[in-house]
């Protein structure tokens, strides 16, 4: 998609007041006739890879591995439901820098951007997923550390073309801030859809500064799913089992996501 349609695909989108979230009205219970082109786009960001191994377990294990066997599992899930298309930044052991990772989110005009990673906390007794969404505040010191971890450069988000500058920055105002509601409305679904079976951090939901989540026109949310340094959560987030269970808790979040505006009603 070139720039000028990506503008004027979101235009459009916040023309009808929809889908200024980056959401184009489609939710599975309202799917009536739609081709395979027109669902919903996920964007799936199995983090590091390459020579980035992200965090490390004691025992050698490699946050890569780990995010991108999630990521695959995931796709497999979100296909199989056959409400979604799905796109990943990665697909094998590569290393694919940030803003590319973005850049890719926004070529494709991705609906929803998932990135995938596992922490590396300083208590080891300290386990369970939680859910980070952009701020350039970090909810707290643990929240900026996993930041600092996690970036690399920043990145920009893609400027708004095919419009008058006037109205670009109204647009990108509005966009902005409808995003941030959509990656908000994602991370608790998230939450609510992990409570009661996958452990949860003590406050899971937290926002930081992370470069991936800064493009301003694509709903993101950046999902830690456990903590490498505690010894359950390793041995949780190394199992098949494990990682197919989150994807379908992952799923049922992107479904529950999608279905706060079937009637055309935000979730906050
Ligand atoms: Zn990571």
């Amino acid at each position: 998609m070139c720039v000028n349609c990506f503008g004027r695909r979101r235009f459009a989108q916040l023309a009808f007041g929809l889908a200024a979230t980056g959401l184009s009205g489609v939710a599975p219970a309202r799917a009536t006739i739609r081709t395979p082109e027109t669902l919903p786009l996920v964007m799936l960001d199995p983090g590091h890879g390459g020579h980035d191994p992200g965090a490390i377990a004691p025992d050698g294990v490699y946050e890569k591995h780990i995010t991108l066997a999630t990521g695959l599992t995931l796709r497999t899930t979100l296909l199989a439901t056959k409400r979604y298309r799905v796109q990943m930044t990665r697909t094998h052991d590569v290393f694919i820098p940030l803003e590319d990772r973005v850049t890719a989110a926004v070529q494709a005009g991705a609906d929803l951007f998932l990135a995938l990673h596992c922490d590396h906390l300083p208590e080891p007794s300290l386990r369970g997923a939680s859910f980070f969404t952009l701020s350039n505040t970090a909810s707290d010191d643990l929240a900026a550390g996993i930041a600092d971890d996690e970036n690399g450069t920043g990145v920009a988000g893609a400027p708004l073309a095919g419009v008058s500058p006037q109205v670009a920055s109204i647009l990108a105002s509005l966009e902005t801030r409808a995003t941030k509601v959509g990656s908000a409305t994602l991370a608790q679904d998230l939450k609510n859809s992990f409570k009661g079976v996958i452990p949860l951090l003590p406050d899971p939901r937290r926002s930081a500064n992370f470069a991936v989540l800064r493009d301003p026109s694509t709903p993101s949310t950046l999902l830690e799913m456990g903590c490498l340094t505690n010894p359950l959560d390793e041995k949780r987030l190394r199992s098949p089992m494990h990682r197919k269970m989150m994807a379908a808790k992952i799923t049922t979040a992107i479904d529950m996501y999608f279905a706060h505006f079937a009637g055309g009603r935000m979730a906050g």
